[in-house]
């Protein structure tokens, strides 16, 4: 009947690009920034996405039954995305977020029913955590080893190292922004976490047109989250990955695929948020601010005049409304 959906995984994707006009103006910028608004996802991040592939992907396989509760670690919208669509279908959620991340976040999953804490609210995780001087590849292992393995009722889907992640990204963030740019994009700008966006899309573009070129953005030097310093400022949902060991890389991170890393300090990426929201009236999240200064930077580069670029911003600003983000 009429364009009626029925359920929030059918929302999911196809969201819009934006040419970012103003705010190009504003810079001078020598090539086209076109904007890939992720907020447009039901629960506002295009960690939807993955949320919805995940559990797509564990039913399909016979990994969750009716009543079951989905698991997830997460620096927050994996775990919103998670939690909304594991409420559509009838499972229970239990989300682990780091400490650092805003409010919003916990209550939104609260909101959806699911059980939000701290990692180091839970026992073995927080004992683990301290008794290891906070090394979190060991924390969950113990975790696996003394809670999962003894339940069939408790599903992890672990987004770092779940293929089901980039494999999304591939059918329709890549898809969606060849097809909405009719093919003519020479850049691509995207934050890494997991690292699932840009392995996922960048597949796809790279196999349509193999020239494209692939931006990985990550928190600078000084603003790398570390966990010894825990009062240095880091940028949510992104992480440096050019530095880690490789036994370290998330499985869903392809690291032969980027052609370029760009790092961007906190002050930068809030920045270019607070610009955005001027220039062009749309409100972002911390990620999309560090995703757009690195797109500014590269669209300043006289090689690059005339080119197109496709920045993804993954998130809305209303997540960090408690936040200083937005107080200049
Ligand atoms: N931005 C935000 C706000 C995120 O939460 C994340 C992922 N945690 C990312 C960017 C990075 O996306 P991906 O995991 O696909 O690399």
């Amino acid at each position: 009947m009429g364009r009626i959906y029925e359920s929030i995984s059918d929302l999911v994707g196809r969201t819009p690009l934006l040419h970012i006009k103003q705010y190009e103006k504003k810079y001078d910028l020598k090539a086209s920034i076109y904007a890939k608004l992720e907020y447009y996802n039901p629960n506002q991040s295009s960690k939807d996405r993955i949320a919805t592939s995940m559990i797509d992907d564990a039913e399909k396989n016979g990994k969750i039954k009716p009543g079951d509760t989905i698991l997830e670690m997460t620096s927050g919208n994996t775990g919103i995305g998670v939690a909304a669509v594991a409420a559509s279908r009838g499972y229970k959620s239990k989300i682990y977020l780091e400490d650092d991340v805003s409010e919003e976040r916990f209550q939104s999953i609260r909101a959806f029913g699911g059980e939000a804490l701290r990692f180091g609210e839970d026992p073995i995780i927080g004992e683990a955590l301290r008794e290891s001087g906070n090394n979190f590849v060991y924390a969950i292992q113990k975790y696996k080893d003394e809670v999962l393995s003894k339940t069939n009722d408790v599903h992890f889907l672990d987004q770092d190292h779940n293929l089901a992640n980039p494999r999304i990204h591939e059918l329709t963030t890549g898809p969606e922004i060849w097809e909405d740019t009719e093919g003519d994009i020479d850049i691509l700008v995207a934050g890494i976490g997991t690292g699932g966006t840009i392995s996922g899309s960048g597949k796809y573009l790279k196999e349509k047109k193999k020239d494209i070129h692939l931006v990985a953005v990550q928190p600078g030097l000084d603003s790398r989250k570390n966990l010894e310093h825990p009062d240095v400022e880091g940028i949510v949902g992104i992480h440096a990955l050019d530095a880690l060991p490789e036994e370290r890389i998330p499985l869903s991170m392809n690291m032969d695929i980027v052609d370029e890393f760009v790092n961007v300090e906190t002050q930068d990426a809030k920045i270019a948020a607070r610009e955005i929201a001027k220039t062009d009236g749309i409100l972002v999240g911390l990620s999309s601010g560090a995703a757009l200064h690195a797109a500014k930077i590269i669209a300043n580069k006289p090689k690059n005049k005339g080119k197109n670029i496709v920045v993804v911003l993954p998130d809305s600003g209303l997540r960090y409304l408690s936040t200083d983000l937005f107080e200049d």
